[in-house]
């Protein structure tokens, strides 16, 4: 399991990376370019990666069919819990501790407090405030995000 050094959190074992998808990894239904090969490597340094969504365009499985990741719809029907809660489930279902989890928006704010490192994307949809809060890493795009965990001096200041 990959492990970092992180200044407020002392040696953390990442094994998990679960991340939001519009406004975190997609804009406007499109994968923002260059996370392909950043799952890519990612998957070779151990992680497993999943993609979190409401799916409201039905296409997520098919979206992600040659990346290097899993993906994980929520029930969006008002019968379901929350969206906030069904992503916390999910973490905590993983192991919370060793989630890096990465979202923008107010449903993913429990997800965010409760993963090891959360990371708010405060890229081109924004980034909730209420999100923010919860949050141990704020960074402006995916890709930014991603390469804290392929480099990791750049994330043992946080
Ligand atoms: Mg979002």
């Amino acid at each position: 399991m990959p492990k970092y050094s992180i200044y407020s959190m002392g040696t953390v074992d990442l094994k998990y990376i679960v991340s939001d998808l519009n406004g975190t990894l997609a804009l406007d239904g499109d994968i923002i370019e260059g996370v392909a090969e950043r799952f890519q490597a990612l998957d070779k340094l151990g992680f497993e990666i999943f993609v979190i969504t409401g799916d409201i365009h039905g296409n997520a499985e098919k979206l992600f069919e040659h990346y290097r990741c899993k993906t994980h719809v929520v029930d969006i029907t008002e019968k379901h819990e929350k969206q906030d809660i069904q992503k916390f489930n999910f973490i905590n279902q993983l192991g919370a501790k060793n989630v890096f989890a990465l979202g923008n928006g107010a449903n993913d704010a429990l997800m965010l407090e409760s993963a090891a490192v959360g990371v708010l994307i405060a890229g081109q949809e924004g980034g909730s405030t209420l999100a923010l809060q919860k949050s141990n890493i704020v960074i402006n795009s995916i890709n930014d995000a991603l390469d804290l965990l392929l480099n990791p001096k750049r994330i043992a200041g946080h």
